[in-house]
């Protein structure tokens, strides 16, 4: 089977002024221009007319966590709820679809409502007919359950139980507990493919399953690795968050999971939300430093087993003094074992949002790649938002420094942390060039390179993520507006349209302008989204 699509733009290296591709079974057999592409109309099984579309390379989610935003994506949604009316109204709709199996209720902020306070047990009960409910908060650290949950949880009057049904604390992991141990295999394999056909549909060929012992399971890595085996949709590279501390157990552990590397969420410290992110001055609002989970030596010896053994170690670590941390046990581990050994096993970094220029220099010393999630900076970022009634305007501002990484050499990756915020590739870009800091903005272009190949290159695979001959045909075809070149030295200011740059266009991401729609996203030459109608 051979595809011609012609009459668009092709984002590629080799052409920047390609405006067609020839895909012959699951490879990029040919890329040029509209005059050679007449030459290939005859010869072809099929003509596809791009109509000024544009075509790239598929993205790569680098931080996704695969059935929990599938259980998110089947659950109910409260994050846009204007009343607790409305989301116990939303949460009864739901129950009765459900006829009878758990609800998940999520993203619910009491603060957005005009009640000003969270539902009740009680309310629960009515709105699910007396069903098992869970209903987290937001950012996940407290909920509400239902009469049947809690009693199947054990939860009530435990640490953190309220009587209204407000669990905090231990009566808050005892019911996430119970409520994910109620979900079948059969739940979880609907919800990973839930979120890989979310994946497929926004662009997304390759995503990094993040797995680990504290979040979820062996048996659901094993679902999502196998997902994405079935080749129906994005791809799947596994990380297995568990600290070794020798080679053998290295190497076991990776075998046993099918994992790429022991990385990922393993943690060193929490989150800035909820003031456990590590930082070396205490917080603006509370008298904390936050938590640190791992000790130097920890570190030195999980990155020390894991480069003899050839696999790739890696870390969540978010504040100033966790990212310390972890570039002390590195070059601790670069001691034992040698530079070389370390750089070459290509280890990776989580978040790293807090790193200064020392860690940074270290960092891009021994070779270690930046997994950075840009949707978090707009969310959170600025000196109004989130970070700053944390940490105070001044930290909040030198938060995720992707210029300043990518400036000293650092090999970027982009993700969502989907379920933490969605599969929005363009979104990640538009926030790169859009940072609340101007200093840490990057081009369009730097950004789009770091969520497609960048992706691959933290996976610890140079070739891929462009369009190329030869290349695994894996693209996105995307409605889009204007195509422009942003000016290298101007930042966002310069935009230009002209040809001669010699540089492939990309999309107007200043704020406001429309982000491109997908409208066919094909996977190693299989098409696994396709937008009705779209593309004939
Ligand atoms: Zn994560």
């Amino acid at each position: 089977m051979s595809t011609l699509y012609r009459g668009g733009f092709v984002y590629s290296p080799v052409d920047p002024f390609a405006t067609a591709m020839v895909v012959t079974g699951h490879e990029i057999a040919w890329i040029g221009g509209e005059e050679a592409a007449a030459g290939h109309a005859d010869a072809v099984d099929e003509v596809v007319d791009l109509d000024g579309a544009l075509v790239t390379p598929t993205f790569v989610d680098a931080h996704v966590h695969t059935s929990m935003t599938g259980l998110s994506l089947e659950g109910v949604d409260l994050s846009d709820s204007l009343s607790l009316a409305e989301a116990l109204s939303r949460i009864e709709t739901a129950a009765r679809a459900r006829q009878g199996r758990p609800v998940y209720a999520h993203s619910w902020d009491e603060r957005a409502w005009p009640e000003g306070r969270a539902a009740t047990s009680a309310e629960l009960d009515r709105a699910s007919y007396g069903g098992v409910v869970y209903m987290p908060r937001i950012d996940a650290h407290s909920a509400v359950v239902s009469s049947a949950l809690a009693a199947a949880s054990g939860a009530r009057g435990r640490d953190g139980w309220h009587e209204s049904g407000l669990v905090l604390r231990e009566a808050h992991h005892l019911a996430r507990e119970a409520f994910h141990a109620g979900i079948t295999p059969a739940d979880r394999s609907r919800h990973v493919d839930l979120a890989l056909k979310a994946a497929a549909q926004a662009g997304i060929g390759l995503v990094h399953e993040h797995g680990a012992p504290h979040l979820s399971s062996a048996e659901d890595l094993a679902t999502v690795i196998a997902a994405g085996d079935r080749g129906d949709g994005p791809q799947v590279m596994a990380y297995w968050g568990e600290l070794v501390e020798d080679e053998q157990a290295a190497r076991d552990l990776v075998a046993r999971h099918g994992a790429r590397g022991l990385a990922g969420d393993l943690c060193a410290d929490g989150s800035v939300g909820s003031r456990t992110a590590r930082v070396r001055r205490p917080y603006a609002d509370e008298d904390t430093h936050g938590c640190a989970y791992l000790s130097v030596e920890q570190v030195r010896d999980h990155v020390s087993a894991c480069s003899l053994a050839g696999v790739q170690a890696g870390f969540h670590v978010i504040g100033d003094a966790a990212v310390e941390t972890v570039v002390a046990g590195l070059r601790a581990a670069a001691e034992q074992v040698g530079a070389d050994v370390v750089r070459r096993a290509r280890h990776r970094l989580e978040h790293l949002e807090m790193p200064d220029a020392d860690a940074i220099a270290a960092l891009v010393d021994l070779g270690v790649h930046a997994s950075v999630q840009p949707a978090f900076d707009a969310a959170w970022g600025g000196e109004a938002g989130m970070y700053a009634a944390r940490l105070g305007a001044e930290r909040a501002l030198a938060m995720n420094p992707v210029a300043s990484m990518a400036a000293a050499g650092m090999s970027l990756a982009l993700g969502s942390d989907t379920p933490v915020t969605p599969f929005a590739p363009w979104q990640a870009i538009r926030a790169c060039v859009n940072h609340h800091n101007p200093e840490q903005r990057i081009s369009a272009r730097s950004a789009f390179l770091a969520h497609t190949r960048g992706g691959w290159r933290a996976g610890g695979i140079d070739d891929r993520g462009y369009l190329d001959l030869g290349q695994p045909a894996s693209f996105a075809i995307w409605s889009v507006g204007d195509l422009v070149v942003q000016a290298p030295d101007d930042r966002i200011q310069t935009w230009s349209t002209d040809p001669r740059s010699g540089t492939p266009g990309l999309p107007d991401l200043s704020p406001g302008a429309d982000l491109p729609v997908n409208l066919r996203t094909v996977i190693r030459g299989r098409t696994v989204f396709d937008r009705e109608g779209a593309l004939t």
